[in-house]
């Protein structure tokens, strides 16, 4: 039997160290997992990892990636990553899941069972294999070397959209040479224009907006590509390229979306689409979530463009769609048909944020990980009949109930290693009760309070310290003089990196104590993924570039409560970061899917020529 160790980790978080729990087997091979968890290899490309367990520990090996993800939309205990994957195996007492066993890497995940004890919040946040990545890039690199030299010789470059007459508003003219605040002034146009295609998201319509966008670049001679995700639907890719060929191993992505979610007309005060300009303000859906992201990446492609300075690195934009509901048609049609032409080492995406308090930039956020949304049906059965003889068994009071018990049910306080930085940081700059407060959620026996207090206080710090559930949907009954036999609910959680949604619906399921509710979890339309690093050079970048703008704000690391295209690209071993760049207060934020949604027109100035730093700094290319 040949036996290795599956981890030679080369970086560790001081909060976590790596202790050996299990030794596993599996077939010829023996691997020793830690308690921490990597991630390096998992998600690289071409060597991805997968495991299934049935709950009780035992893992079927050898399943191919294809079957698992089909499997995996109907059986939340599946985790999938990418690829193929050699081997898999389970600890036996349910806890150990190993997802990957390699000769040269290997990566485990360590999750709770459904009736375990053992925590494991934060073992995300744990080793990095540096050589496999480094290892697995400069062989992606060489062969989309070698693809692009034979697309060249054989078949001519990929055909696209390039050049179709567009469907789309005609787009202001942009004028010559390099200066950003000319720049800025166009780009606001820009916006306006992307904001008066409405892409309500049902249907989406997002094609038009990608044609727009191609449009813009096309203009500056910027190569674009857009491409159909399904009827009316669609993303667009644009490139600068540092050298010859393309090369992903060090490339920074830009990244927004095009989609909005929906409005109620009546409750605006300017129309939602009509990309009015007033008061210092851009009004519209989308003006803040995300079409001034999408243009603001779109407008530093045109700086860099325009100053013809030489990069160091390739920089590649992405518009994508469908982002307000799963993805499909969006970053995950991009990845499943398109990641020749998007893989990146690094990505920048909606999802943080540059706090505005008090007249000042009092922090910014940058998103590293984010939490992880599932549904769950909740479903009481009783006796159906004549509303005139009432029954003890009626099954909406037995929903009410069972939604009491929920409700009632907080579950505990998790400090992750990004959110033990993200409170530390916050600690040092918030007002005197806050700042206490938070520094108090490390001390023994006070956690509990600390975490309370501080959610009273915010309740995304409450959000970001804890799994959470939501009531959000009721369905029961259809007439009034009927007692209907089953009344249901929608529970939205979000789980924290790492947790099961099985293990939370086991405790409600205990709580609530009735046979006659059941429990179904609804297939997952995102999956958990490994946080991003917070000493990547990227991280770093945007550390120095925030020092230089805004000198009193503090950086830090953040988990976002909501869900972003970040997931899916953090899978496949993108360092990817939300860096909302516009300097905003709660209140502007606040309206970000509410009514009169808007971007300040100077915060939106300051946020392109923060994001032009950010990108310039890190391309190489030269200042202006
Ligand atoms: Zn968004």
């Amino acid at each position: 039997m040949r036996k290795f160790s599956c981890f030679s980790p080369v970086t560790k978080l001081p909060s976590r160290s790596a202790t050996t729990t299990s030794t596993l087997t599996s077939g010829t091979s023996t691997a020793i997992a830690y308690s921490g968890c990597c991630w390096g290899c998992c998600g690289a490309g071409g060597r991805g990892c997968c495991a299934r367990t049935n709950g009780e520990g035992t893992a079927v090996a050898r399943t191919p990636v294809r079957t698992a993800r089909t499997t995996a939309r109907a059986n939340p205990m599946f985790i999938v990553f990418s690829s193929e994957f050699d081997a898999a195996t389970a600890g036996n007492d349910g806890q150990l899941i190993l997802l990957h066993l390699d000769r040269r890497v290997g990566c485990c995940f360590l999750r709770k069972s459904p009736a375990g004890t053992r925590t494991v919040a934060g073992a995300h946040a744990g080793m990095i294999f540096r050589p496999a990545i480094a290892e697995e890039r400069v062989s992606r690199m060489k062969r989309f070397g070698l693809l692009l030299i034979f697309g060249v010789v054989f078949g001519g470059l990929p055909s696209a959209l390039y050049g179709q007459p567009s469907a789309a508003p005609p787009v202001p003219a942009a004028r010559s040479g390099m200066d950003l605040d000319k720049l800025a002034e166009e780009a606001i146009e820009w916006l306006a224009g992307l904001i008066r295609i409405d892409t309500t998201n049902p249907p989406g319509n997002e094609l038009a907006a990608a044609r727009y966008l191609a449009e813009i670049l096309q203009r500056e001679g910027i190569r674009a590509e857009v491409f159909e995700s399904a009827p009316g639907r669609g993303i667009v890719i644009a490139r600068l390229q540092a050298g010859a060929i393309p090369d992903p191993s060090r490339a920074l992505l830009l990244l927004g979306h095009t989609d909005v979610v929906g409005v109620e007309p009546e409750r605006w005060s300017t129309n939602p689409f009509g990309g009015e300009i007033r008061n210092g303000y851009l009004w519209g859906r989308g003006a803040l979530d995300d079409k001034a992201m999408v243009i603001a990446n779109l407008a530093v492609l045109v700086a860099l463009k325009r100053a013809g300075a030489p990069l160091r690195r390739d920089l590649i934009f992405l518009a994508t769609g469908d982002e307000e509901t799963s993805g499909e048609h969006g970053i995950e049609f991009a990845i499943r048909q398109h990641w020749e032409k998007i893989a990146a080492a690094f990505a920048l995406n909606e999802g943080g944020r540059v706090l505005v308090k008090n007249g000042r930039v009092h922090h910014i956020g940058i998103q590293t990980s984010e939490k992880v949304p599932v549904n769950v049906e909740v479903i009481a059965s009783g006796t159906a009949g004549h509303s005139s003889v009432p029954r003890s068994d009626n099954a909406i009071v037995r929903l009410a109930r069972a939604l009491t018990r929920i409700a009632e049910y907080e579950p505990p306080v998790q400090l992750l290693a990004v959110t033990r930085r993200y409170f530390e940081g916050l600690a040092a700059i918030e007002d005197g009760e806050a700042g206490r407060w938070m520094r108090a959620l490390e001390e023994p026996g006070r956690t509990d309070l600390a975490a309370a207090r501080l959610g009273a206080m915010n309740p995304v710090w409450n959000a970001m310290l804890r799994n959470t559930i939501s009531v959000t949907l009721v369905q029961a009954g259809f007439r009034s003089n009927v007692v209907p036999a089953e009344a249901r609910a929608t529970l939205n959680l979000r789980l924290l990196p790492g947790e099961s949604a099985d293990s939370l619906v086991a405790e409600l399921r205990k709580r609530v104590d009735d046979p006659n509710v059941r429990f179904e979890v609804a297939a997952p339309s995102r999956y958990p993924a490994p946080p991003s690093a917070i000493d990547s050079e990227l991280f770093q970048t945007i550390q120095q570039v925030s020092k230089q703008f805004f000198p009193e704000a503090a950086v830090l690391p953040m988990l976002s409560t909501g869900a972003t295209d970040s997931a899916q690209l953090r899978l496949r071993n993108v360092q990817a970061y939300g860096l909302l760049p516009f300097p905003l207060t709660e209140e502007d934020l606040a309206r970000i899917h509410g009514d009169n949604e808007r971007i300040p027109l100077d915060a939106f100035r300051a946020g392109l020529r923060y994001l032009h730093r950010v990108v310039a700094e890190f391309v190489g290319a030269a200042k202006p």
